[in-house]
């Protein structure tokens, strides 16, 4: 019995297609240009891949046009350290 949950599928990649098209305001940093499909509810936290009430557009394969951050990345590299603030700013002087 086949689960038709493949990402790598023609027709999961239709429908982020048409999603991004609809609405490509990314949901991280609120600039227009999202290029992937990020998830509400974490897939690794039991969401289904496939359904398109948890998918928010996001910047992820090139960085956001407007800001220059690299959205979806960042969320999946430093989701630990979120509003940690180094003292460093105004000690660079030298
Ligand atoms: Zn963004
Ligand atoms: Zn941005």
């Amino acid at each position: 019995m086949a689960k038709r949950t493949d990402l790598t599928t023609y027709e999961y990649r239709k429908a982020r297609a048409a999603f991004l098209a609809a609405s490509d305001v990314c949901h991280l940093c609120g600039h227009a240009g999202a290029d992937v499909v990020d998830h509400a509810i974490p897939v690794a936290r039991g969401a289904n891949p496939c359904d398109t009430d948890n998918w928010r557009p996001a910047h992820g394969v090139h960085r956001c046009p407007t800001c220059g951050r690299n959205c979806n990345g960042e969320k999946g590299a430093s989701s630990q350290v979120k509003g940690l603030k180094t003292s460093r700013d105004w000690y660079a002087g030298g």
